[in-house]
C-alpha cells in the first residue's frame, strides 16, 4: 500500500474477510462486478444522516479528498468544545477513519458506528476495534463504544422517533478484548498488500461470508459450468469441503456419490444434466394439486419495495410496500381478463392497492401465487393496517394456492431447472426460446429490483418519463402473471386436461 492510500475501516474489513480482496480492489479492480446495489447505498447514507441527530446537535466534519482537512477540522471541533461530531476523522501512521458519531461524555469520548441493518454482526465488531485502536493512538480517551442500527420493531406512527428507531447495543467488552489482534491484522493486512505480484489464494467460505465478494467469478475461473457449487439447498459450508476435497465438477460428485451421502434431489439434478434425461413428470401428484384449485383462478403478483427508514404510517424499517399488482383472472376454458394496479409516485400506494384489490378479487375465490409466502406476507401487513378492509383481505389471503409447490416437490422436473424451482428457471425450462416469456425482451425493468427502484425513482423524473416508467413497470408485472397463466398451462397438459 503506498504512503498516500491510508487503510481505512473499510479496508481493513475487506482485509479481514479476504486479503486477496484488497490487493485486487488495488491493483486490479476492473476484474470485479458490481455488488453493491444504489438503493443499498441509498439506504445506509439515509440512516447515517439520521441517526447524527440522536444524541442532539452535532457539528458535522464536512468530506474532503485531502485527509489532513478533515483531521484538522475534526481537532478544532474537540478543542472548542463540541459534544457531537459526526465524521470525525482521524489519521495515524498509515491508518484512517472517519467515526460515524464521536459522542462526549463526561469521562470519555464514546465511539458510535451506525449502520443500515437491523442487526449486529461480526464483521462490524471488527470494524469499531480497528476504529477504537486508531482512536487511541491518537491519544483520545474513549469510554465506550456503540453500534447504532435500525430497530427491526420499530413502527412508524406519526412523527418518526428516532431513539425508537435506532437500537443503540454497547460492544465496548467485545471490541476491547480484540485491541491485541487489531495491531497484528494491520501489520498482515499491509505486508499483503504491499506485494506487487497478484497473490494466489484459493476460494473458500470467506467468499460469500460476511459479505459477497465481487471477485469471486474472477477467482472462480477454474470452476466448471456445472459443478457443486450449482447444487440446490446445499450449504455453502458443505459445497466448499466438497470443493476442497476435490469434488467439483458434476462427474465428481457422482463419483462419490456414496461418501458424500448425495440425495435423490442432487442425483436428479446432476444425472439429468449429465445424462440428458427427458422431463420427470409425476401426474398423479400433477392431478391432485389441480384438484385444489377452483375456477376462475385469479393469478396475482405483487411488487414490493423496502424503506430502511419507514415513511409512512404503520410502517417498519424494511417491510415490504406493495406498489403494484397485476392480476390474471383464468376461466376454465382457458380465457383470459387481465387487471392491474400502480400505485401514483412519491405517494403511500397501500390504501388504493388495498381498495383495488378487494374490488378485483372477490371474496371465496381461489388466488393462485408463485412462492405465496410473499404475498400472503403482503397481504397479512395490509389487513392489520387497514381493519375495514381486513376481512375481505384475509379471505383472499386463506384461499391461497401455491403455484410453486409441484416444481418445489419435483413433481415435474425438467433437467434445464438446475435443481431450481424459482420461477426465473422454472419457465424458460417449460417454454425455451419463447420470445413472448422472455423477460430480456421487457424495456427497462427486468426483474422486481428493477422494478422497486423504477418506481421510487419516479418522482424525479418528467411527466413524459414517468409514462414510459409506468409502461415498463405495467409491461413486466404484466408478464410475471401471464407466465403463471402458462405454467399452470403445462400443469394441465401434463395432466391430460
Ligand atoms: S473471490 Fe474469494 S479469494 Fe477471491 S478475492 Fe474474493 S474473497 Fe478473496
Amino acid at each position: 500500500m503506498s504512503k498516500t492510500t491510508y487503510l481505512s475501516k473499510t479496508k481493513y474489513c475487506m482485509g479481514i474477510q479476504c486479503p486477496k480482496m484488497l490487493w485486487l480492489d488495488e491493483n486490479k479492480p476492473e476484474v470485479g462486478e458490481k455488488v453493491l446495489l444504489e438503493t443499498v447505498m441509498a439506504n445506509g447514507n439515509l440512516v447515517g444522516d439520521l441517526a447524527r441527530s440522536y444524541f442532539g446537535e452535532y457539528s458535522l466534519v464536512d468530506f474532503s479528498y485531502i485527509k489532513s482537512e478533515m483531521t484538522e477540522k475534526t481537532k478544532e471541533f474537540i478543542d472548542s468544545g463540541c459534544e457531537n461530531i459526526a465524521e470525525a476523522a482521524f489519521l495515524y501512521d498509515g491508518l484512517y477513519c472517519a467515526v460515524d458519531i464521536l459522542h462526549k461524555n463526561s469521562d470519555g469520548w464514546d465511539i458510535i458506528e451506525v449502520k443500515s441493518s437491523t442487526h449486529l454482526t461480526e464483521i462490524y465488531i471488527e470494524d469499531m476495534a480497528f476504529q477504537y485502536y486508531l482512536l487511541r493512538k491518537c491519544g483520545l480517551d474513549i469510554r465506550r463504544v456503540f453500534n447504532m442500527h435500525l430497530n427491526s420493531a420499530y413502527v412508524r406512527h406519526g412523527k418518526l422517533d428516532l431513539k425508537g428507531l435506532f437500537v443503540l447495543e454497547d460492544c465496548t467488552d467485545t471490541v476491547t478484548a480484540k485491541s491485541d489482534s487489531v495491531k497484528h491484522n494491520i501489520a498482515k493486512i499491509q505486508n499483503y498488500v504491499s506485494v506487487s505480484e497478484e497473490p494466489v489464494r484459493d476460494i473458500g467460505l470467506y467468499c460469500e461470508n460476511p459479505y459477497e465478494c465481487a471477485y469471486r467469478k474472477y477467482c472462480g475461473k477454474h470452476i466448471p459450468e456445472h459443478s457443486v457449487f450449482d447444487l440446490a439447498g446445499m450449504f455453502a459450508k458443505t459445497k466448499y469441503k466438497h470443493y476442497h476435497n476435490g469434488i467439483i465438477s458434476y462427474e465428481d460428485i457422482l463419483n462419490n456419490a456414496k461418501a458424500i451421502k448425495l440425495n435423490a434431489k442432487h442425483r436428479r439434478q446432476i444425472e439429468s444434466i449429465l445424462f440428458g434425461r427427458p422431463d420427470e413428470i409425476n401426474t398423479v401428484n400433477i392431478k391432485a394439486f389441480l384438484d385444489t384449485l377452483s375456477y376462475p383462478v385469479y393469478h396475482l403478483d405483487f411488487e414490493t419495495f423496502q424503506h430502511a427508514v419507514p415513511e409512512f404510517e404503520g410502517e417498519r424499517p424494511y417491510m415490504q410496500i406493495p406498489f403494484q399488482y397485476s392480476l390474471h383472472i383464468e376461466q376454465e376454458d382457458g380465457s383470459l381478463e387481465h387487471c392491474e394496479f400502480l400505485g401514483k409516485e412519491g405517494a403511500d400506494p397501500r390504501r388504493a392497492l388495498a381498495e383495488q384489490l378487494v374490488k378485483d378479487i372477490p371474496v371465496g375465490v381461489c388466488s393462485l401465487a408463485y412462492n405465496m409466502s410473499f404475498e400472503k406476507n403482503v397481504i397479512k401487513n395490509l389487513a392489520e393496517l387497514f381493519p375495514d378492509l381486513s376481512e375481505h383481505l384475509m379471505d383472499i389471503h386463506d384461499n391461497m394456492h401455491d403455484l410453486m409447490i409441484p416444481f418445489k416437490d419435483q413433481d415435474y422436473y425438467s433437467a434445464a431447472m438446475n435443481g431450481s424451482y424459482s420461477i426465473k428457471y422454472v419457465l424458460p425450462a417449460l417454454y425455451p426460446d419463447d420470445p413472448e416469456l422472455d423477460y430480456h425482451n421487457l424495456d427497462g425493468v427486468h426483474n422486481g429490483s428493477e422494478a422497486s427502484a423504477a418506481f421510487a425513482g419516479m418522482p424525479s423524473h418528467t411527466p413524459e418519463e414517468i409514462a414510459e416508467i409506468r409502461s415498463n413497470l405495467m409491461k413486466y408485472c404484466g408478464l410475471d402473471t401471464y407466465a403463471m397463466v402458462k405454467v399452470l398451462r403445462k400443469l394441465k397438459e401434463a395432466a391430460g386436461r
